[in-house]
């Protein structure tokens, strides 16, 4: 470690003096090229490298969830339709067929 940050310049913008160090990549950033996460300071690039790899993870393990979320819902509304055409039929029916004076 010779110089250390005072003298180290940031990786994006050679002419700004670095303030922070990357955790991730060891390299160093102006405050305008580092965010914090996760209560550190990691540059963008190593941030996004994080959040894609978060985001195939999680996409991995909840894969499942909305699939079968969304073919409840489908079953549901069809179920729901199917009923209330059939009731609805039920109701259009005049009371002739129920006597049987439909058919005279
Ligand atoms: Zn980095
Ligand atoms: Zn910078």
């Amino acid at each position: 470690m010779s110089g250390g940050i005072a003298k180290a310049a940031c990786m994006i913008h050679v002419d700004r003096a670095a303030t922070a160090r990357c955790p991730s990549c060891r390299r160093f950033f102006c405050g305008e090229c580092v965010t914090e996460h996760d209560g550190k300071l990691v540059c963008a690039a190593c941030l996004g490298a994080e959040v894609a790899g978060r985001k195939t993870e999680t996409g991995r393990r909840l894969a499942l969830h909305p699939v079968s979320w969304v073919q409840y819902g489908l079953a549901l509304a069809i179920v729901w339709v199917l009923f209330y055409f059939f009731a609805r039929f039920l109701g259009e029916i005049p009371d002739a067929f129920h006597d049987g004076t439909i058919w005279e």
